[in-house]
């Protein structure tokens, strides 16, 4: 066992950030010199940006300063493939050597100063920690309502999520591995590592105003990018409309038997109730088929069935190398 500080890659997709790269990388630069003083994090550590097919600056400025900075690298994608995306590709290209992973936004709206926590809650043992905003105080009371009544929706729909946690996390190289294996084009990231399973934790932050650019989120995108969220680890809409059909079947069975019965207080033109039946019976046929389409969904998707914390068997228990870690978890898996 080698007890070697870990090597920690930040993850930061960037997309036309050319006026917030430099007070970035500055900021994030002497970060991680102090984590390294700090013996939190081994020298070899480094910042991975991945530029998401900028049409600006931003990529010379990434391998401009990755000749002069040691800490800094960079991913160039081929074209511009969205936020989610560009943060996959970094979060895979990481996975080939760091033992950590820490993504954050180009903008540093999220606390880098809780970084050196996220480190610690690593050295804990925790395979994900997750960054929660605190409050919202800088997003405005649209954005703020409607993210609200977003994981309230996603609650109901049976997906958990972290509430007011975005994409800024850490990962340990294991939830990085088992995230991999999630082969879906679909992507909401931040659906995905609830699902994993891993020892998890969570830091509190206040989340700040961009520093510099402007969001490259509009209502379109986020409108979408919600859609997707939802649509893509749940197939209980489909199931509403067989609900619904049920519902209206009911209905109009009751009052067509009033009808039938000349009861006073229901006397409905008979047309318009076998309307009625026939709306309900098709919406109740295309639920039917729609539940069917939900099961293709979701075994198209093939995703892992389970992730594997501990493995006695083969000996390979805990890839950390941290000893006291692994007697830690020993311990706790024992009791
Ligand atoms: N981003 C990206 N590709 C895109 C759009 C955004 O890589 O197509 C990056 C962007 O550079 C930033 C992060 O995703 O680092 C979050 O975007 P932004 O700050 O504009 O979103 P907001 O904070 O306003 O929701
Ligand atoms: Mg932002």
């Amino acid at each position: 066992m080698n007890n070697q500080p870990p090597m920690l890659t930040i993850v930061v997709p960037c997309y036309n950030e050319e006026a917030a790269l430099p007070e970035t990388i500055t900021q994030l630069t002497s970060l991680m010199k102090e984590l390294c003083q700090k013996k939190l994090i081994g020298k070899n550590s480094n910042i991975l940006f991945v530029d998401d097919g900028s049409q600006d600056r931003t990529w010379s400025l990434i391998a401009m300063e990755s000749v002069r900075n040691k800490f800094v690298t960079g991913i160039k994608l081929a074209r511009n493939v969205g936020h989610q995306k560009a943060l996959l590709a970094g979060y895979l290209k990481a996975r080939e050597k760091c033992d950590c992973a820490i993504s954050i936004d180009a903008d540093l709206q999220d606390d880098i100063t809780v970084i050196e926590e996220f480190i610690e809650n690593y050295h804990k043992g925790y395979e994900i920690v997750y960054g929660v905003r605190n409050r919202r105080d800088t997003d405005t009371f649209f954005k703020r309502t409607t993210a609200l009544s977003f994981y309230r929706l996603m609650e109901k729909l049976g997906i958990e999520l972290v509430y007011n946690h975005a994409d800024f996390r850490l990962l340990s190289k294991r939830a990085l591995d088992e995230m991999a294996r999630y082969s879906e084009n679909n992507l909401f990231l931040r659906g995905i590592f609830p699902l994993l399973g891993f020892r998890s934790t969570k830091v509190f932050y206040d989340r700040k105003e961009r520093v510099a650019g402007e969001t490259k989120y509009p209502l379109k995108k986020m409108l979408s990018f919600a859609l997707d969220g939802i649509t893509s680890f749940s197939i209980v809409p489909i199931r509403y409309i067989t609900f619904l059909g049920f519902f209206l079947f009911i209905i109009s069975l009751i009052i067509g038997t009033l009808n039938v019965f000349h009861f006073p207080i229901v006397s409905v033109n008979p047309t318009m109730i076998s309307l009625w039946l026939i709306g309900a019976l098709q919406l109740i046929a295309i639920g039917t088929v729609g539940e069917y389409i939900g099961k293709i969904f979701i075994e198209v998707k093939a995703r892992p069935k389970f992730a594997v914390e501990i493995d006695l068997y083969t000996g390979s228990m805990v890839e950390r190398n941290h000893e006291h870690i692994r007697d830690n978890l020993l311990f706790e898996y024992k009791k």
